[in-house]
């Protein structure tokens, strides 16, 4: 089972794919989380990447094609994934497809751009784990302090409010254009992302249900 899961920054794509991972046994890949991983570690890709993730711009195609071919070849993509960020262009896409990749389904979280700005104003994130957490909906036990790891919470440098508009403006001109991509294929649903997560999970969960039964009737 492949998914991808599109929708502007804010959208709620990583909170609904880590728990869409976790119902279907199959592994969450943000590449987002893996840049900032890099970033966190300083390593050589981190250092190339750091100035577009800080600036709200994307980290050329070629680089996160990359990580991505290397990261769904691990054991744990075996039974399926689900992609959070990307592909964020449509040579992302296309590369998706040149390797091999069907996609079962691209499910668009629908938000408007006023709510994502106020939902990611609130936002706070691990600076060591990269956890998320909102002080109104999903506070830490203890404030400003991460539950799983400790680390101090923080608001991601891309989180400022300059830089979500530019992030906005990067979605509509690159990554909006995916919808029609995937609607010439038939593969792309849109949810309401303004429910509560449960809901959305609920919706999520009967989509890939409805997809799995045609497999059973159309194998
Ligand atoms: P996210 O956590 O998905 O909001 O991603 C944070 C930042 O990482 C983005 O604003 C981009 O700078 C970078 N990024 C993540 N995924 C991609 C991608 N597929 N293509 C290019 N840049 C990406």
């Amino acid at each position: 089972m492949h998914i991808i899961l599109l929708g502007p920054p804010g959208s709620g794509k990583g909170t609904q794919a880590s728990l869409l991972a976790s119902d279907l046994k199959i592994a969450h890949i943000s590449t987002g989380e893996i840049l900032r991983e890099e970033i966190r570690r300083n390593s050589p890709l981190g250092i190339s990447a750091g100035e577009y993730v800080r600036s709200g711009k994307l980290v050329p195609d070629e680089i996160v094609i990359a990580i991505v071919k290397e990261r769904t070849k691990k054991e744990d993509c075996r039974e399926g994934f689900i992609l959070d960020g990307f592909p964020r262009t449509i040579p992302q896409a296309m590369a998706l497809e040149k390797e091999g990749v069907t996609i079962d389904i691209a499910v668009s979280l629908e938000v408007t751009e006023e709510e994502c700005v106020r939902r990611l104003g609130n936002r706070r994130s691990c600076l060591k784990c990269g956890a998320v957490y909102n002080p109104l909906t999903q506070p830490p036990k203890k404030e400003g302090v991460c539950d799983g790891c400790g680390g101090p919470l923080i608001i991601r440098e891309d989180d400022k409010a300059e830089t979500i508009r530019e992030r906005f403006r990067v979605y509509s001109r690159q990554t909006e254009p995916l919808l029609g991509f995937y609607k010439e294929s038939k593969r792309v649903s849109s949810l309401d992302g303004v429910l509560n997560p449960e809901k959305i999970l609920t919706n999520l969960k009967n989509l890939v249900s409805s997809i799995l039964s045609t497999r059973v009737s159309n194998p």
